[in-house]
């Protein structure tokens, strides 16, 4: 099934409003790219901003509250990212896994939370480099996926990042065999949890140390529809490329 490449920059807690002109630069290559969907997670406090700057990128957020309200101090719902101009949002990020203690049973709930007020979500999965050298990072990161599958998982609103946590910010990648037998296994697993016609429809990006130099061999993997990109999406200058190498 013909999916469309989707390309999403993740700048964590990076950006200021001095930043803003990335975002115009990088919404102005996205423009000139119709073919694929580009999109910027940006720092919540950028999201107003940015959202008026980004051309032919959306905006979206890096994670959002399971809770509709209430008192959860310095927190931020998904009715709140929407009103500021978020389209998207970002759940399950294995930083936010581990430095904030996520549970799967946490981000299948915060992906709930988005889809109910019409945001598309980005639901992360990876596993440790322990778990990898182990030889059990394929059950790791399927038995994560089925754990923090939403109800009613569907390709018109949710994608998965496959990001092996040993691959983020270090510039060291899994061979491309390896992207290929984890997006295949992620795909087969999909089929059997949602059925093949969402399955097969949903997009599953690879993330972590994706650059100019490596996005054009992992887009090219069959079961790649994208990527999620950290550091070498805070500038056009980086991203650009990528976003080039997902056209094709
Ligand atoms: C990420 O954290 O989502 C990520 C992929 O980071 P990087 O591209 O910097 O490895």
């Amino acid at each position: 099934m013909a999916r469309t490449m989707l390309v999403v920059g993740n700048w964590k807690m990076n950006g200021l409003k001095a930043q803003l002109g990335e975002v115009e630069a990088i919404g102005a290559i996205a423009s000139s790219h119709a073919g694929v969907e580009v999109g910027l997670c940006v720092p919540a406090t950028l999201i107003a901003s940015a959202s008026g700057k980004a051309g032919g990128a959306f905006i979206g957020a890096q994670d959002c509250h399971q809770k509709e309200s209430g008192a959860h101090t310095g927190c931020l719902s998904a009715a709140m990212l929407k009103e500021a101009g978020a389209t998207s949002v970002i759940v399950g990020h294995s930083e936010r896994r581990t430095d904030q203690h996520e549970t799967s049973a946490d981000v299948a709930a915060k992906a709930l939370a988005a889809k109910a007020e019409g945001l598309k979500v980005i639901l992360c999965l990876g596993e440790s480099l322990e778990t990898r050298d182990s030889g059990k990072a394929i059950d790791f990161v399927l038995d994560q996926l089925a754990a923090s599958l939403p109800e009613g998982a569907g390709a018109d609103w949710l994608s998965i990042a496959y990001e092996p946590i040993w691959a983020i910010g270090t510039g060291r990648i899994p061979t491309m065999e390896q992207i290929d037998e984890m997006h295949s296994a992620i795909r087969g697993k999909l089929r059997d949890l949602i059925g093949a016609g969402e399955a097969d429809g949903m997009r599953v990006l690879y993330g972590g140390s994706v650059n100019a130099d490596n996005a054009k061999d992992i887009f090219a993997i069959a079961d790649v529809d994208g990527g999620l990109v950290g550091g070498a999406s805070l500038t056009a200058a980086k991203f650009g490329p990528i976003i080039e190498a997902a056209a094709g």
